[in-house]
């Protein structure tokens, strides 16, 4: 910054420094137009982050933390653990980076990458400031999504806020007990809990909750969960969106086949709950829901 005076370089070089996450590899789907980013941290850590192109908007899949420590037995990211929360810049630089490389406007943004951002709560509470601030990113906190395995204090705090970003909740399964089985988090927050922070959230921020159920062949697909699921969110202000299961190669969850799932969204439906089922995009290029890895294989 030549257009500064010498002095004040020194002072800034004394208190302060600039970030840079290193693009490390592009990887572009061949089914639909989706890239995903490799991004190398300065301690040379991995993160993937994830681009998504629509007609109307391009959406962004960002990445909280190296690894998560959530253990859900069913996605790629918690396989090696946590390695370390990212700070604010690097949630934010994810952004900026993939803003540059297209010359195009991020719209919208999920952080539904690797890691819990309830469980980076300081750092997502700092980085939704500076993406929204209109010296920042400027981008608009409705087009903000959050997704959590339900960590229901963090929910409650992030409810107090009042920031209208949309809130989406892992569900899974209703039953507490099959929960456990596949989410460990479940074995802290119970069912009854959870939803009692979603309705909290609701209350506060008059927005409608996400309500994501990964469906898992044989293990969660049945018309008695669906009821249930009723029964759980009966007049709640919120949607399913069903993610029929993508394949982790560690793992070997099967996603039921396509009548069966609309037959699942039908009986919700009945019901007068919204819902839909995810496209899930780039799964060729290991971009879908819970495909994205600590480190890449080469
Ligand atoms: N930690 C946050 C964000 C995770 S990713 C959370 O748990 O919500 C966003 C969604 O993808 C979550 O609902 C997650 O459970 C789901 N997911 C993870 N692995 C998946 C897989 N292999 N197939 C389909 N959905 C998956």
């Amino acid at each position: 910054m030549n257009n500064i005076p010498k002095s004040l370089r020194e002072k800034l070089r004394q208190v302060s420094y600039i970030g840079n996450l290193k693009k490390e590899l592009v990887l572009e789907s061949k089914i639909d137009k989706t890239k995903k980013y490799l991004f190398e941290l300065n301690d040379k850590n991995i993160i993937e982050t994830v681009m998504m192109e629509y007609e109307d908007r391009i959406t962004v899949c960002i990445s909280n933390q190296v690894g998560c420590r959530m253990g859900c037995n069913f996605c790629a990211s918690t396989l090696e653990g946590l390695i370390r929360n990212l700070e604010p810049w690097e949630i934010l630089d994810q952004i900026i980076k993939i803003q540059e490389d297209n010359n195009k406007r991020v719209s919208n943004l999920v952080l539904m990458g690797s890691g819990e951002p309830l469980d980076n709560f300081s750092n997502t509470k700092k980085f939704l400031e500076l993406v929204n601030d209109k010296n920042g990113l400027n981008i608009g906190y409705r087009h903000i999504t959050l997704s959590t395995c339900g960590i229901a204090p963090k929910m409650i705090e992030l409810a107090d806020l009042e920031l209208p970003i949309n809130l989406a909740l892992s569900l899974h399964s209703p039953y507490d007990d099959k929960r456990q089985e596949i989410m460990p988090v479940a074995k802290a927050y119970k069912i009854e809990e959870i939803i009692n922070a979603c309705k909290y959230y609701i209350k506060k921020t008059n927005r409608r909750v996400t309500i994501e159920y990964s469906l898992i062949k044989g293990v969660n697909d049945s018309e008695k969960e669906a009821r249930e699921i009723i029964r759980l969110l009966k007049g709640m202000l919120c949607h399913v969106n069903l993610i029929p299961v993508n394949n982790v190669e560690e793992r070997n969850y099967e996603r039921p086949d396509k009548a069966h799932i609309y037959k699942f969204k039908d009986i919700l439906e009945k019901a007068h709950i919204p819902t839909t089922v995810r496209i899930s995009m780039g799964s060729d290029i290991g971009g879908a829901c819970g495909q994205l890895r600590k480190g890449y294989k080469k």
